[in-house]
């Protein structure tokens, strides 16, 4: 089969010929319809800190994706061959402390498809039962082919009650685009972005957001002033940038909430008495649910959820190197390659 395998510890990716993964009894080998292209997979791609010290070279990479049961081990319940599938790209140990209470999704021993196991930009990939979530014939392939990070972004936006509330989200990545959405889906008052990059941030606005943001230009001072706030309720930090943390801490409203998503780099400074005098409640947030982030998600765009906004590109798997090229410039919500 072929697929786009990290071959050498170096920048790039390669398309090969390799064989087509082998099933234990409880999984099942799925072919691939769509794959789209995430962060992690650019990370990879230009093989920075981060994935030199994680990333094993020989990995097929890979994680959001939709495609069809193609085949199943002896102990697979419940699917039939066929049917249309996306996964959970967290394979959690099952037996653990957090799988045993519920929060799989802050396994210790997680195991990440396409990062610390073969993934999805391939014809087939092998996937756990366990982990297959079941897409409804009214959902298209090109928006299932990304709930993962669409559930990052759900789990983020769903961690506090957001009705009548004044939001801040720092970052118009996909994941704040779609976040932004979320928020004014669910009953926001006011759903302000920022971003350095006015292509995604004319997204986050098609998507649902109020008033937008270019920190380069303008400061959040004078929205709060715009808006007539003292604050914000809600804070969504899906940057990764400190300075932008730092921004989003100054302009909580005392008693806000803070959820964290993006990953910020190790030396990032925080003014922890934003935190403290305000009395500032700050959650970290890792994955989604397992799985009530992706009934939520299925939900929301059975009910006319706009998630369809987030998409900027469909190309075929062949050009995958442009795929790449526009998630390195930013001018691009998510882009999804086609199989076939
Ligand atoms: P992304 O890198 O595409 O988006 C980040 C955005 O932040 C970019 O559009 C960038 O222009 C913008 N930005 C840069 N500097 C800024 C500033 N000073 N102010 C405001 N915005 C600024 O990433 P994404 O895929 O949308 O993911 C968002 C973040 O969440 C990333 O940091 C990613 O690593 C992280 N992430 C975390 C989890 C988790 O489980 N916690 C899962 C997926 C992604
Ligand atoms: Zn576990």
């Amino acid at each position: 089969m072929r697929a786009l395998v990290k071959r050498e510890a170096a920048p790039g990716i390669w398309m090969e010929d390799v064989p087509i993964p082998e099933i234990g009894p409880n999984d099942v080998l799925i072919k691939l319809e769509k794959t789209a292209i995430c962060g992690t997979d650019l990370h990879i791609y230009l093989w920075d800190e981060w994935s030199r010290q994680t990333i094993n070279p020989g990995l097929i990479i890979g994680h959001e994706f939709v495609g069809h049961i193609h085949d199943k081990g002896a102990g697979v319940r419940g699917y039939q061959i066929g049917e249309r599938v996306s996964a959970e790209g967290h394979v959690a140990c099952g037996v653990c402390r957090n799988c045993k209470r519920g929060k799989a999704h802050l396994c210790p021993h997680t195991e990440g498809i396409g990062v610390n196991r073969d993934g999805a930009f391939a014809e087939y990939v092998v996937v756990p039962q366990s982990n297959l979530w079941r897409i409804p014939d009214r959902v298209p392939s090109e928006l299932a082919a990304f709930f993962d990070p669409f559930g990052n972004a759900a789990h983020c936006a769903l961690k506090f009650d957001l009705v009548g509330e004044d939001v801040l989200i720092t970052g118009a990545g996909p994941i704040g685009i779609i976040a932004a959405g979320i928020c004014r889906h669910v009953g926001a008052r006011h759903v302000v972005v920022t971003d350095v990059n006015d292509y995604r941030l004319n997204l986050a606005k098609t998507m649902g957001s109020d008033r937008v943001v270019n920190v380069t230009r303008e400061s959040i001072d004078d929205v709060v002033e715009e808006l007539g706030l003292e604050g914000f309720d809600i804070g969504l930090e899906m940057s990764g940038n400190a300075q932008a943390f730092e921004d989003m801490l100054e302009h909580m409203y005392p008693s806000g909430k803070v959820a964290l998503l993006g990953i910020l780099p190790p030396e990032s400074m925080i003014d922890w008495n934003q935190i403290i005098f305000k009395g500032l409640e700050v959650h970290g947030i890792y994955g989604r649910l397992m799985y009530e982030t992706w009934y939520k998600m299925t939900q929301m765009v059975l009910g006319g959820f706009p998630l369809h906004e987030a998409l900027t590109h469909q190309i075929p798997i062949d050009d995958y190197e442009q795929g790449f090229e526009l998630m390195r410039t930013g001018q691009c919500g998510k882009v999804v390659c086609d199989w076939y």
